[in-house]
């Protein structure tokens, strides 16, 4: 039965589909980090929708909040129109926020996706500050329409749509371990903060100006690279003495991922818009933007769309945010990501092939390396998405599902739901460790 159903997929569905290309299984049922599928096989499911899930799947919470928006008889669309639910939804999304942002900022629901939420921030600074260009980082990931690809860093996913994409400047990201500067440390984010001061310079001197600068304060399809904190204190200054607004891309990042609700907070900065998505609707779509009220200058109507505020996400959401908020879901974000870096570490210091590990929270990247290759010059071998490939086929083989990201494909991402356990780490980093040793022999 398995097979039929893959062979349907292979055959009907669209070329372009990515992450069911890996994982040739049929999913039936789910809970908790664990998946299983229609021969009754199980699995660690450490991408999560891509870090959407939170709380895992099926969390009892999460279906509690279903089952009462259908009991209440709650309307499952209303357009963008109130409801007591939307509200309450806007007060927690409103509570979670750092308390300098609580009463300073407004919020725009937009459509279901990240990428949704994406260009609506984008054009609301478009509006506020009539730039023009926009700012973003080299490595980079912001979503797969036209103008989120524009601001996305891997070239290959802009064949053929060049003509249609908006002015993007890209700058070098902080990534110590492959430093653009060729520096490695904490050089690395002083170059290249310094790099980003010197191209604002010049654009104040004539270039087309930005409307923003959009970051990620970890880069997440980009190989999981924390950005050094220091940087983004220095990104926040120099943009903030320009009055060039800060998106941050919480996308995947925010809602708790790397140890505090928001990835901002670690920098201690305060940005002018971030962008929500996935974990913010507890699993189900929703995506939305919460900015400074002095950028709300786009004219009523500006910004529309028939599917916004969805109300069954609005009480997931609401559901999820809440259990974090309540139930110490972020310190076992910093304890789990702790066990995993120190385990991940020790794998390290025995395989060579193990490049780096690094990360916050429960956004862990492994980057594998060729031991075969040269070495770069700060003594780094380069990356093997072929062996990072293999990994992830002996994972997937002894029930484990991981995501590759970064360039080459050569970085093993762990996302698992923010709830995953003690032990269940433990039995997930086996599974790893197991796996590089196989894929290795
Ligand atoms: N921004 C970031 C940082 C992301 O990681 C993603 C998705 N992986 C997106 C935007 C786009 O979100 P979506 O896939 O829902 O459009």
């Amino acid at each position: 039965l398995q097979n039929d159903y893959l062979r349907l997929q292979e055959e009907k569905e669209s070329n372009a589909r990515s992450y069911p290309r890996h994982f040739p299984l049929v999913i039936s049922r789910a809970k908790g980090i664990k998946v299983t599928d229609t021969e009754g096989r199980m699995y660690y499911d450490c991408l999560a929708g891509a870090g959407t899930l939170a709380l895992g799947h099926n969390h009892d919470i999460v279906l509690d909040a279903i089952r009462e928006v259908l009991e209440q008889e709650i309307p499952l669309h209303t357009l963008d129109l109130a409801t007591p639910l939307k509200l309450a939804f806007m007060q927690e999304v409103f509570s979670i926020l750092p308390v300098e942002l609580r009463d300073s900022t407004k919020i725009q629901f937009c459509g279901p996706t990240g990428a949704d939420a994406v260009e609506a921030a984008i054009k609301l600074v478009k509006y506020a500050t009539k730039g023009k260009s926009i700012l973003a980082f080299q490595g980079s990931y912001h979503g797969s329409t036209q103008a989120t690809i524009a601001m996305s860093g891997n070239l290959s996913k802009k064949e053929q749509l060049q003509s249609l994409l908006p002015d993007v400047h890209f700058l070098p990201f902080p990534y110590e371990y492959r430093c653009p500067f060729g520096m490695g440390g904490e050089m690395t984010a002083k170059l290249s903060a310094q790099y980003i001061e010197n191209l604002l310079d010049d654009c104040e001197s004539g270039i087309s100006a930005p409307c923003g600068v959009i970051v990620e304060t970890i880069q997440g399809e980009g190989g999981a690279i924390p950005a050094n904190l220091e940087w983004l204190r220095e990104l926040r200054r120099i943009t903030a003495e320009r009055g060039i607004p800060l998106i941050i891309d919480e996308v995947q990042t925010g809602i708790g991922r790397t140890g505090c609700m928001f990835s901002f907070e670690h920098a201690g900065i305060i940005p002018d818009v971030i962008v929500c998505s996935k974990a913010v609707g507890g699993g189900l779509p929703m995506s939305l933007v919460i900015y400074k009220e002095e950028l709300d200058q786009w004219r009523p109507g500006a910004h529309t769309g028939t599917f916004r505020g969805n109300q069954l996400a609005m009480a997931t959401g609401l559901a999820t945010l809440r259990y974090i908020r309540e139930q110490s879901v972020l310190q076992n974000v910093r304890d789990r990501g702790e066990q995993f870096k120190a385990s991940l570490n020790e794998l390290k210091a025995r395989f060579e092939d193990i490049g780096d590990v690094r990360g916050r929270g429960l956004m862990i990247g492994v980057e594998i390396v060729n031991t075969a290759g040269l070495k770069d010059r700060l003594g780094h071998y380069p990356p093997d998405g072929a062996l990072a490939a293999a990994i992830q086929r002996k994972c997937f083989e002894h029930g484990l599902i991981v995501e590759l990201g970064g360039r080459h494909s050569a970085v093993v991402r762990f996302l698992p739901p923010l709830i995953i356990t003690e032990q269940e780490t433990a039995e997930v980093l086996s599974i790893f460790e197991k796996s590089v040793i196989e894929a290795i022999a």
